[in-house]
Formats: C-alpha cells, sequence, structure tokens
C-alpha cells in the first residue's frame, strides 16, 4: 500500500458497523434514521424504475441528469441569490463522499496544505493525505467546559490560531456546518472571520453542508457562498441521502464555478463516470416537488428539523437523567456528550484500544447493548486526548428505539 493511504487503513465506520451487527445492540452509532423517508421521495424511485421507455434505467450524462442539475440550480439559485448555471457549476456524484473526493484530488497537489476543523469528518484527513497533501488540524475548543448544559455554539475557533495556520503552501480549508459530529452552525461572524483569512491567502473553501436542512430554531444555516467575494473561491458539497433521509440513495453534488467545478469533473469522469440515472431522476423529482412548496408547511425540508428536534431534547434529558452531559446541538442529528461520570463505576479493562472512548463504546455496545461513536474519531493523533471524554449519539431514530437507549441507560445508572 502507498503511504500516503495509510492514514486510511483504519476505518471508524467499518469496525462500528461490524460490531453492531455481533453485539446485536441498539445502534445510535452509525448516522440513518431507523423508519422510513417519506413515501412521496422513495415512489419517485419506483416509478422511474418502471416507466415504459423511459431510458431512465441506462446511462445519463456523465457530470450529472440534466433534469437533476436543473433542479438544483433552481434551488440553490434561489438560496444564493445568483444564477448557477446546471450544466458548468454543478457536478452530480455518489454521495458527498465522493464530492469531497473530487474536490480534493483535483486540487491538492504533493506538498500542499490543507486546514482541517476538529474534531473533523473522519474522511476529510486521508482524503487529503491521498492526494499528496499535509493536513493542518485545528481544534474548536469548549468556552465553557464546566457549564451544566452545554451547547454546540460554545465550541469555538481562537481567529489568531486559525491565522496562524495560513502560508503560502495553504491550498484549501474544510468547514462543515451543521456540523457532525458536534452539531455546530457557524454563524456569519464565524464564517465571516474564516472568509476574510480564505480570502486574504487566496485559499479555496470545501463547504461541507450535508446537513444543510437540519437546523433547530432559532439558528439559521448560512452559506459561506453567498458571502461576498467567496463565490468565486468556494466549492459547496450536499447530499441526497441527508436531504431526503434515504442515506443508501448514496447521491451527492459539488456546486461552485465553472474553473473549479471543471477540474473536480475531470477526476468524477475518471473514477465513476456517472451516477445512476434512476436514483437522479427520482432525486430531481424529488427537488421540484419540494422546490414548489418550499416555503409552505408542506415542506419536508423545514418539517424535518421539527420531526427532529423533540427527539434531540428527549434524547438529551435522557443523557442528563442518567449521568451523561451532552452537549446541545443547534443542526444534524447527532450529539455529543460527557461520559467521564462512569469511569470510576466500570472495569474497562477488558478493552484494549489506545483511547479511553472507544474502550468504553466497545465495552458498552457489549455489555449494555447501546452503542454511540468514540468521540475522538473525529480527531487527529496528537489530538486524539482532547475528545476521549466524550461519545457521539445519532438521534434520528423511533420514539420506541430512544426509549428503548433510556431503558438501557437507566439500567446502568
Ligand atoms: N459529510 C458529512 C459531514 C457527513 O456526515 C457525511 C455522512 N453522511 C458525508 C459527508 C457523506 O455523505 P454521503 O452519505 O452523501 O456520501
Ligand atoms: N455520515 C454517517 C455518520 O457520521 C456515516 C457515514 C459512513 O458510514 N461512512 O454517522
Amino acid at each position: 500500500l502507498p503511504s500516503r493511504h495509510e492514514a486510511g487503513v483504519y476505518n471508524v465506520w467499518i469496525e462500528f458497523t461490524q460490531l453492531a451487527a455481533t453485539t446485536k445492540c441498539l445502534n445510535l452509532g452509525q448516522g440513518f434514521p431507523d423508519y422510513d423517508p417519506p413515501s412521496k421521495f422513495s415512489n419517485f424511485l419506483a416509478e422511474v424504475a418502471t416507466e415504459k421507455n423511459s431510458y431512465f434505467n441506462q446511462y445519463t450524462r456523465g457530470f450529472g441528469h440534466v433534469r437533476l442539475v436543473k433542479a438544483l440550480s433552481n434551488l440553490y439559485s434561489t438560496l444564493l441569490n445568483r444564477k448557477i448555471d446546471p450544466m458548468n457549476e454543478i457536478l452530480v456524484t455518489v454521495g458527498a463522499y465522493e464530492a469531497l473526493y473530487c474536490v480534493i484530488q483535483s486540487n491538492i497537489e504533493i506538498g500542499d496544505e490543507a486546514i482541517i476543523i476538529e474534531p473533523f469528518y473522519d474522511c476529510y484527513e486521508p482524503m487529503i493525505r491521498t492526494a499528496g497533501g499535509t493536513p493542518r488540524f485545528i481544534p474548536l475548543r469548549n468556552t465553557k467546559p464546566n457549564a451544566k448544559v452545554s451547547h454546540s455554539s460554545d465550541w469555538k475557533l481562537d481567529p489568531e490560531e486559525l491565522a496562524s495556520l495560513f502560508n503560502a503552501k495553504t491550498k484549501l480549508i474544510i468547514i462543515n456546518t451543521p456540523h457532525n459530529p458536534l452539531g455546530k452552525v457557524f454563524d456569519y461572524e464565524e464564517l465571516n472571520m474564516i472568509a476574510d483569512l480564505a480570502k486574504k491567502h487566496n485559499v479555496l473553501v470545501i463547504s461541507d453542508e450535508v446537513y444543510e436542512w437540519l437546523v433547530y430554531e432559532p439558528t439559521k444555516h448560512i452559506r459561506i457562498a453567498s458571502l461576498p467575494g467567496m463565490w468565486e473561491r468556494t466549492i459547496t458539497i450536499g447530499s441526497a441521502g441527508k436531504t431526503f433521509s434515504m442515506t443508501g440513495w448514496k447521491l451527492g453534488w459539488a456546486y461552485g464555478p465553472d474553473y473549479l467545478i471543471k477540474n473536480a469533473c475531470v477526476v468524477h469522469q475518471t473514477a465513476i463516470y456517472t451516477c445512476a440515472t434512476t436514483v437522479q431522476e427520482a432525486v430531481a423529482r424529488g427537488f421540484e416537488h419540494e422546490i414548489s412548496v418550499l416555503n409552505t408547511s408542506d415542506s419536508y425540508f423545514q418539517n424535518m428539523s421539527k420531526e427532529l428536534k423533540p427527539k434531540m431534547l428527549y434524547l438529551s434529558n435522557v443523557l442528563q437523567e442518567n449521568g451523561f452531559t451532552p452537549v446541545i446541538p443547534d443542526g444534524g442529528y447527532f450529539m455529543i456528550s460527557n461520559w467521564t461520570k462512569f469511569e470510576n463505576k466500570l472495569d474497562l479493562s477488558s478493552e484494549t484500544d489506545k483511547y479511553k472512548d472507544f474502550r468504553f463504546v466497545k465495552w458498552f455496545s457489549k455489555n449494555a447493548k447501546l452503542q454511540g461513536i468514540p468521540f475522538s474519531a473525529f480527531y487527529s493523533e496528537k489530538h486524539k486526548f482532547m475528545a476521549e471524554d466524550y461519545l457521539r449519539f445519532c438521534f434520528f431514530k423511533r420514539d420506541e428505539t430512544l426509549k428503548k437507549a433510556e431503558n438501557i441507560l437507566s439500567s446502568w445508572t
């Protein structure tokens, strides 16, 4: 294996989905809903696959099925208040993963540096390293470590520390808002501070916005590409899996100025060439429907966070009542929680992992039959020590599932 792939040898999703299967535990680990997505969206796929003489079961345009890129262009042109060219400023990919991969491969040369904010969605680091780049990490710092109830907005970047990471080798910075795993939604000032540094140092911004519709009121999602002078240097990434709550559809996209998208297209056409036509046509119909109801009470995009907020509050109460200290998210469908009140009560010596959050999560999956994800999985090796007191839970689950989690947790406290 070429050494630049070493960072990708360990994969937290592979380890923890296997563990969930073998321990048969209640799985609040990997992020996915455990109930059906709205049938109107899945019915589109059934219709598309069975329509006569439609050619939807055959190849389509490589950079994105035309009906889909037009729908994406309509939506994001409205949201960004600028005309987005469907044929040159959008690339459709196999999930947000492939979009991230194409954008990173097409921008990083050997020796380039990329700034990654910790905690970070785990694939960013191996993607940068595989391309020959060097990640430079900066942790969000909990500004209220002793608060009884902690919020994701308390986790902040130090502007001076961030500024100190930029140099002549810096090619790009990756941001993720709403954030996985913290649930932080970057506010205007934070985005503006990042934007100013990106402009000053002529750096590309990759904005991973897969949870763009999952924001809890009154917080608002702000797209960094809409800030002054930022369209020109931003590629924004989205995911149909997150947008329509169907993670198995694995369709994503990148949008940005044509000269940046064109390069990502080269990687896409080499690796994938074209995504599944049926799924693209079904997602296009889903978007057309959503665009027609955007600011109404029928909007799934708007209703999703209303559906999830009670689940989020329920889990945060359950955690607080049972000795954990959760960090209340402003967006996304994950919640991290400090678990260290259990540390002296449990004998984790049967687990041999280097980091204690891994030992706790594995022990808890096997013995309490409830799984989360160790928080240090979202940190660089050097900074994992900062994360060992936490684990992440996914709360996009049926109410009965969350109730079962409550029963498990209360029987262990
Ligand atoms: N970015 C973030 C922040 C994610 O949480 C995920 C996982 N869902 C992805 C990217 C990848 O998304 P997809 O499943 O569309 O590839
Ligand atoms: N994005 C999902 C999560 O954070 C999992 C993605 C994966 O399985 N690779 O849980």
